[in-house]
């Protein structure tokens, strides 16, 4: 029913890719099995030890913020959001609360509420086995970006496309893998439905661990809560998780007011000047960034590309920079159909050769100079469609690196496109079905279809369609 609206606000953390920790010279790294061996007092919070901000972590926050048009901030601080948890020994986590180190700007069209810094927590192991829960301080201390956004989503799939998109921007800014699986970014949806303009009573979803979840999460969340409403029940507020096994959230515990953190400036850390800190500054950090995926995006799209195409190519940077190259070599005119080879042809050899069907590696088994060739071969009539396709498809295969009209010649891919050497094909045809000539004489135009399928049967796809066309066309009227 149309009279409810749905309503989402995401709040994404992202573990930063940096050498050391948020605050220590720690090891920062993510893929570090064993556990408990990137520590220090700082991170393990001993009495007395100091933290010492990390340049990195804050360069990677500004560019993030620039890069979604926000304001950076003149000045910050650090500050101590208190609470008891068995992750946290020091009792506080150093997190930024009135002076975010950035506010505004928007990704996709949401408008976003803030990006600050702080660290992530120890990870708490727990054993069923054993019945106990051990702690792992690796990640104690890693620096860890949140982004919080406003509440102008209102759909499953704009609120997935919203974080793609941002795991896309981590990707290309060097901020962070953001592997969601990995839990290096986690995402917290807010979730209300309320009468359209209105906004209802949000339900925070947590432990959302691939997009794929976070989608039928939300989704279900939407249709819960319009249920509750229609059965004239008031929706409660409260923190749900995700039930893989139902596929349904569950209602994991009911918010009493907001927690009081007793947030307050850190005192060991200093307060940040931004502005006034070479590093820091826009322009400097402006000069740094690469090409933003949205401006990649759009400039595919400007050439004409489909936006699905456009889409792969800023998704998948290898293959981006590959049809790029390919692109150089050809006139505008050709690449749109380079664009189709590489997105349908192309993706599907690699899919066979590096086993997935994502996150192609950079090496493509086809260099962008034979794959200008073939398209060039396929514009000048020499390749039929299907020729050009097979050509690909063989030399990514088999690796071939040389004269590709020689390839295609020995593997009979050359399109036949003088009427000499199609003749000899439209005779027989026309001998071997002669009602269907007969019916094709009586009026029925289907049954010239049906001659030239039978046409491109016997010359394998090599024939050029409109001449064969044509041919029998002259040679039955
Ligand atoms: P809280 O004070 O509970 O932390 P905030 O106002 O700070 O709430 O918002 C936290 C997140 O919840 C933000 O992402 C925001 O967009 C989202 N949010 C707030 N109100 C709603 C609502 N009614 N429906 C959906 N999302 C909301
Ligand atoms: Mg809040």
């Amino acid at each position: 029913m149309s009279e409810y609206e749905a309503t989402i606000g995401l709040e994404i953390h992202a573990e930063l890719r940096t050498a050391t920790k948020m605050f220590c010279t720690s090891k920062n790294d993510p893929d570090e099995k064993k556990p408990n061996v990137n520590i220090c007092p700082v991170c393990l919070a001993h009495p007395g030890s100091l933290p010492v901000i990390n340049r990195e972590a804050v360069k990677h926050v500004l560019k993030v913020g620039l890069a979604l048009g926000g304001r950076l901030a003149d000045y910050t601080e650090f500050d101590r959001k208190n609470y008891f948890y068995p992750d946290l020994p020091k009792g506080y986590q150093l997190s930024q609360y009135e002076y975010p180190l950035v506010s505004g700007g928007a990704l996709l069209g949401v408008p976003i509420t803030r990006v600050h810094l702080e660290e992530d927590t120890a990870s708490s192991i727990h054993s069923d086995d054993e019945g106990t829960t051990t702690i792992d301080f690796n990640r104690s201390g890693v620096p860890l970006m949140e982004l919080v956004t406003e509440p102008e989503i209102h759909s499953a799939e704009d609120a997935s496309a919203f974080a793609k998109e941002l795991q896309l921007l981590l990707r290309y800014l060097g901020a962070s893998e953001a592997n969601m699986e990995k839990g290096e970014m986690r995402v917290e949806a807010n979730v209300s439905v309320g009468k359209k303009g209105e906004l209802g009573t949000k339900v925070e979803i947590k432990n959302l661990n691939s997009f794929k979840i976070m989608e039928k999460a939300v989704a279900y969340e939407i249709e819960r809560q319009k249920k509750t409403l229609q059965s004239g029940e008031q929706v409660r507020q409260e923190t749900r998780g995700w039930d893989e096994g139902k596929q349904q959230t569950f209602a994991q515990r009911t918010k009493e007011g907001s927690a009081d953190y007793r947030y307050f400036p850190d005192p060991d850390l200093p307060s940040l000047q931004i502005s006034e800190i070479g590093d820091f500054r826009a322009d400097a950090l402006a000069a740094e960034l690469p090409v933003l995926p949205s401006v990649r995006r759009e400039g595919y799209l400007q050439m004409g590309l489909k936006p699905d195409d456009a889409q792969l190519f800023t998704a998948e940077g290898a293959l981006g920079d590959f049809f790029d190259a390919v692109a150089r070599e050809l006139p505008k005119d050709r690449r749109l159909t380079a664009a189709n080879y590489i997105a349908n042809d192309l993706v599907s050899v690699l899919r066979d050769i590096q086993k997935r069907d994502s996150d192609y590696s950079a090496d493509i088994p086809i260099s962008a100079h034979s794959l200008a060739k073939i398209v060039d071969m396929a514009g000048q009539g020499a390749l039929s469609s299907r020729g050009a396709k097979d050509l690909i498809s063989a030399v990514a295969r088999e690796g071939i690196d040389g004269d590709l009209e020689a390839v295609a010649k020995d593997r009979s891919l050359l399109q036949i496109s003088d009427s000499k050497g199609l003749e000899a094909s439209v005779k027989s045809v026309l001998e071997a079905n002669p009602s269907v000539v007969a019916d094709f004489k009586s009026g029925k135009q289907a049954a010239l279809q049906f001659l030239i399928g039978q046409g491109m049967r016997a010359t394998k796809g090599a024939a050029d369609p409109a001449l064969l066309k044509k041919m029998i066309f002259e040679a039955i009227s």
